[in-house]
């Protein structure tokens, strides 16, 4: 391999106790959204717009740049499924997973900002459905959320690799970090950007890491909270297609035929829900899309004593 581009991390340390905040961008190399939240606040910092006064926050900006120089989501590899450090790293997305591993091995905290393919408003992938987990979720501006991620793309990938849904956040989680996944929007959403800067002000504020002017801050301006539980992701078996248009968050009929492979075998919704992260034209071997339920997290974590 030629030269390998490493992700560039920037560290403000205040010199004062407190958290440690990771925030990073361009994981995937065709969000854009991330990477320009992330340089829009190291630009903000710089200027003394906003001042870093507790704890220490590490920003990258882009994770994979190898990705981001070509606007494409991956090398060769997903970076963000098996991340773990690779003690012989073959593809180049292994050589960054040991540079961001041990950077998330010391996040008391991580802020990861991402796109999606299809339209949808912008939301949070939840943690483990704890008190801190669902206050940490609440802070960053946004109403929509899915949570069972990691679980649902587990069972359908058991067989590839029991490792193979071990992203950013549930790297950082397993080391013992609280870590949230964003996203802004879809990857051609003007206003994505705009949603992670909020989220990373929102955030530094919360954490006490930082006086943020609240003249910086935008009212949020839909309140009413969506929550759904992934129960099932499907990875695209063959060729095939979906019965309609499929945006992320289209509510769907228990019994409704999602989507139609070549072979003629159809994939029904198993319930009342919601699609998650349809992409129909995807890759046979990928993620095709996922199905969920309406959840009621929010309501069981917040009365969880913890
Ligand atoms: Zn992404």
């Amino acid at each position: 391999m030629s030269e390998i581009e490493l992700p560039e991390i920037f560290e403000i340390d205040s010199g004062n106790a407190g958290l440690h905040l990771v925030v990073t961008g361009g994981v995937h190399g065709n969000e854009p959204c991330g990477v320009l939240a992330v340089q829009r606040i190291l630009q903000e910092i710089e200027q003394g717009i906003i001042t870093i006064e507790h704890g220490k926050v590490s920003f990258v900006p882009v994770c994979n740049p190898r990705a981001r120089a070509q606007n494409i989501r991956q090398t060769e590899r997903n970076l963000n499924r098996m991340m773990f450090p690779k003690s012989d790293p073959k593809a180049y997305e292994d050589h960054l997973d040991n540079v961001l591993c041990p950077l998330f091995d010391t996040a008391d905290v991580l802020l990861d900002l991402h796109s999606c393919h299809s339209q949808s408003p912008p939301f949070i992938f939840l943690g483990p459905q704890t008190q801190e987990n669902a206050e940490y979720a609440r802070v960053l501006g946004v109403s929509h959320y899915v949570h069972g991620f990691a679980e649902a793309l587990g069972d359908a990938t058991a067989d590839i690799d029991p490792k193979f849904a071990m992203g950013t956040t549930e790297y950082t989680r397993a080391q013992g970090g609280m870590a949230l996944t964003l996203e802004c929007g879809s990857h051609r959403d003007d206003t994505a950007p705009e949603v992670g800067y909020q989220a990373i002000l929102r955030v530094l504020r919360y954490l006490g890491l930082a006086q943020v002017d609240q003249a910086l801050i935008r009212e949020q301006q839909n309140t009413e909270q969506h929550c759904i539980r992934m129960t099932q992701a499907f990875i695209k078996e063959e060729e095939g297609q979906f019965a309609k248009e499929l945006q992320n968050f289209t509510t769907v009929q228990a019994g409704e035929i999602l989507a139609t492979y070549e072979s003629g075998k159809s994939i029904i919704a198993p319930a009342d829900g919601y699609i998650i992260l349809p992409k129909e034209h995807e890759t046979v071997g990928e993620e095709w899309f996922s199905f969920g339920t309406a959840s009621d997290y929010f309501e069981s974590a917040l009365k969880t004593e913890v």
